[in-house]
């Protein structure tokens, strides 16, 4: 049994942790949030009083943090002065490609194995142990990552050196968010053009417009049961996080002379629907602002 830290207990933290828990692991919780850590402790895990009591004794400090600040602040005021000798200190936030290098910068120097290891997959996933990891790290230490992420995941792949996890990351997300935009306005061009919405999904799922956005997270409630949609887009992928990630992919974009003109656009339009309120909504209500409407209530 792995005694594990799991500091970020949120959305996606939260079903991760429990997986952590289900596996036999000891899981040491902590959240800035009670309501987050009596949650987790109602799926197995030990609440933890203060981030540095869950990470003391820990073998493995898994963080899930909303973005590059926290996970910095996290690393410098409770990781580092807190861990034990020969912890594994694995980051799957979602986080700028510079702090990311920043933090393992640290971490190498002061004696530890690091993996910026960020997901793709959504709450649901979270929840299945069924997550998509993009790891960033050593060679030598990639098994010894991998068999820590394993209750969590899917699949689990080496992206390279420190860093290449979110690299991996910000370029998925870019492809994400473009695809999402363009599945919404064909729906709302849809029910313009008086086609059945249920009955276009039906079509576009079995042709070449089949994909990710489409059959796996559909906008439209109805026709895929485990989708936001179909829970007035409540507990998916913020709006806020997706905007936060297409403006990481920008920023690096910007410095690595990348030509993005459709990420821009999709930047754009998230910043739009979140100014209008739509930041805690699922990303994919953007929906509501191709059909006319505003943010759903
Ligand atoms: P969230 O806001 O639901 O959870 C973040 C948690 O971190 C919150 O519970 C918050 O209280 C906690 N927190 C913040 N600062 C803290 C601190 N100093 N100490 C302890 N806890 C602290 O966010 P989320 O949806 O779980 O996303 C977490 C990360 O995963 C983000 O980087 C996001 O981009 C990424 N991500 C999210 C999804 C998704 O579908 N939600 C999918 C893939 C990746």
């Amino acid at each position: 049994m792995t005694k594990i830290a799991f500091i970020g207990l949120g959305n996606m933290g939260g079903g991760m942790a429990a997986n952590q828990a289900k596996a036999g692991h000891e899981v040491l919780a902590f959240d800035l949030a009670a309501a987050a850590v009596e949650k987790a402790v109602a799926a197995g895990c030990r609440a933890a009083g203060t981030a540095a009591a869950a990470i003391k004794d820990a073998d493995v400090v898994i963080t899930m943090l909303p973005a590059g600040q926290h996970v910095r602040a996290v690393y410098a005021g409770e990781v580092l002065p807190n861990a034990k000798a020969g912890a594994i200190l694995i980051d799957c936030s979602t986080i700028d490609v510079e702090s990311a290098r920043a933090v393992a910068a640290q971490v190498k120097a002061a004696g530890f194995r690091f993996a910026d290891a960020p997901v793709s997959g959504g709450t649901a996933a979270a929840e299945a142990g069924t997550l998509a990891f993009m790891v960033g790290c050593d060679d030598a230490d990639f098994p010894a990552v991998e068999a820590v992420i394993a209750p969590m995941s899917r699949v689990t792949i080496h992206a390279g050196a420190h860093g290449a996890g979110q690299a991996a990351k910000i370029c998925n997300n870019m492809v994400l968010g473009a695809s999402m935009i363009a599945v919404c306005e064909a729906f709302a061009l849809a029910e313009k053009l008086g086609l059945d919405p249920e009955r276009f999904f039906e079509i576009s799922s079995k042709s070449s417009g089949q994909c990710w956005s489409l059959t796996s997270y559909c906008p439209w409630p109805g026709p895929v049961p485990t989708a936001p949609s179909n829970r007035n887009y409540e507990g998916g992928f913020a709006t806020a996080m997706m905007l936060k990630d297409l403006k990481l992919a920008q920023e690096a974009a910007a410095k690595a002379g990348a030509a993005t003109p459709l990420g821009a656009q999709a930047e754009g339009l998230y910043a739009l629907f979140d100014r209008l309120g739509g930041g805690p909504k699922d990303f994919s209500a953007i929906l509501e602002m191709f059909r006319g409407n505003g943010p759903p209530a």
